[in-house]
């Protein structure tokens, strides 16, 4: 039987990319979001039996418990999980609505310690190992105006990589963070023309990324090539902050 990874929101953007790949690689695929989007019904279609997708808001405890015990039933105990789902919210902190902050965290931050903590119980049930990656983002780590909470959250999943990589490496599961410079998908869609131009510009390899330039660095860190690999954070942004 293949192996199984968890992704959570993949609907669109980068989940979904991801998702795609990890089927053409020949995994089984359980993926979770809020709604389901135009594309994933077109992929159950075509892989009913490796590809699977619950209705499930990760800021909230039940709903993530509900989507990986569904998971858990229909697959076993999973390979790998890539905690991808998250939200970006802009604007100055200083009015920034508290009840947005509370969201931000909620979702991109608690809820990805809730999907580890529920998705380790059974990966530490399973002999052989297993594999996280975290998807964080190279604004946790350089930060960038309007985005200091979404900040806070992505430089806390930094943390949770390299705390939570100690916790469980005896048990040959790897925990890595893969951080994004700016993508070309609808999260960065309220980038203003001239912030696009200065992003551009700033970028070595001159252009935003595509969710097509993760997903391999996705299935490497999964594959055997990411067996020694722990507690790190691959930065994939074209170059910006080099
Ligand atoms: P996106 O296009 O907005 O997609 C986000 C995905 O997460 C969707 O499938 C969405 O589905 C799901 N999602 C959002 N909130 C959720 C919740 N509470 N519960 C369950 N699913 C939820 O975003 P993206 O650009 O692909 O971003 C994916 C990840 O990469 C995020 O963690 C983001 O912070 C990170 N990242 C993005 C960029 C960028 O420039 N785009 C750069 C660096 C890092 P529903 O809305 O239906 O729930």
């Amino acid at each position: 039987m293949s192996r199984l990874v968890i992704v959570t929101g993949g609907s669109r953007g980068l989940g979904l990319a991801i998702t795609r790949s990890l089927l053409e690689a020949g995994y089984s695929v359980s993926t979770c979001s809020r709604s389901l989007g135009d594309t994933l019904p077109g992929l159950l279609e075509v892989h009913p039996d490796r590809l699977f997708w619950q209705q499930a808001d990760i800021g909230n405890a039940a709903s993530t418990q509900a989507f990986i015990d569904a998971t858990v039933q229909r697959f076993g105990a999973p390979w790998g999980l890539i905690n991808n789902a998250g939200i970006a919210r802009e604007g100055i902190l200083a009015t920034l609505p508290l009840v947005e902050v509370d969201h931000l965290i909620q979702t991109n931050l608690t809820g990805a310690i809730q999907v580890a903590r529920g998705v380790l119980r059974h990966m530490l049930s399973r002999p052989g190992g297993g594999r996280i990656i975290n998807i964080s983002s190279i604004i946790g780590q350089r930060g960038y105006t309007g985005l200091a909470a979404y900040a806070a959250t992505k430089a806390g999943l930094d943390g949770l990589t390299r705390a939570l990589a100690r916790e469980v490496g005896r048990r040959q599961i790897t925990v890595n963070s893969v951080a994004p410079g700016y993508l070309d998908t609808e999260m960065s869609g309220t980038l203003s023309a001239g912030q696009r131009d200065q992003i551009v510009r700033r970028t070595p390899l001159g252009r935003l990324g595509t969710a097509a330039d993760v997903a391999p660095a996705i299935l490497f860190l999964l594959g055997n090539g990411g067996a020694y690999i722990t507690g790190q954070t691959l930065t994939i942004d074209g170059g910006i902050t080099c």
